[in-house]
Parts: structure tokens; sequence; C-alpha cells
């Protein structure tokens, strides 16, 4: 079964990652609608949050990212959504600076590194 965050969790494709642990990844939406538009995944295949056995550390995980954000981006709060129907794999989407939402781009390679660099995680 091909799916592209399976192979960004193998690092058989690149991303900007923010956080990794031994069970999760965040990284940086390759298609982002705000500034620093992050995905959170488990490293492991499952079709929906809600399959995953330890799908509370997942949200703690993104509240952790989150206040993260919030104190690097001097921002209120960042959304967030439960998606699932474009990648095939479980996955919690964080949007920061929701008052800057813009049209879905390809993340620039050069701003992708920057943002990376300002919002990464020590980890
Ligand atoms: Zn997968």
């Amino acid at each position: 079964m091909s799916c592209v965050f399976c192979d960004i969790t193998s690092k058989k494709l690149h991303a900007h990652i923010i956080y990794e642990d031994d069970t999760f990844i965040a990284f940086l939406d390759k298609f982002p609608k705000t500034h620093g538009h992050t995905l959170v995944i488990p490293k492991n295949h499952y079709r929906w949050v809600w399959d995953e056995p330890f799908v509370t550390d997942h949200f703690a995980l993104v509240n952790k990212i989150i206040q993260h954000y919030k104190k690097v981006l001097d921002i209120p709060t960042c959304y967030q959504t439960v998606w699932g129907n474009q990648v095939h794999h479980a996955h919690i989407q964080i949007l920061p600076t929701v008052d800057k939402l813009h049209p879905p781009s390809t993340l620039d390679p050069n701003e992708a590194l920057a943002i990376q660099k300002q919002l990464s995680l020590k980890y």
C-alpha cells in the first residue's frame, strides 16, 4: 500500500520536521494554508486518529506544539482539525495565524527552512 505519510515517517520522502519522537512526527504541510501549517501524525499507519491505541498521547503532543507556537508566534491560539480524507493516514492539522489564511500553495523550500528553524521543538 502506498502512503505518502508512511514515506515521510520512513524518510523516503523529505519533509520539514518540527518534532519527532519514537511514536509521532510533526512536519510542515507541503501545501500550507497558513504560516506554520503543521501535520502531526503517528509513525505507524492508522487510517483514523480514532484507531490509534495512544490517541490521548497524540492530542497531548498537539497541545504541546500549539503551546509552543503560541509563544514563538505570539498568537492567542491555533486552529486544529482532525482530517483524514485527503491522505488516508491518521493526522491532526495545526493551523497557526488563522487571521492570515491564504489560498493553498506549495511550500517554498527556502521559506520552509526558515519556518522549520523558527518553530522546531527540541527533541
Ligand atoms: Zn501511512
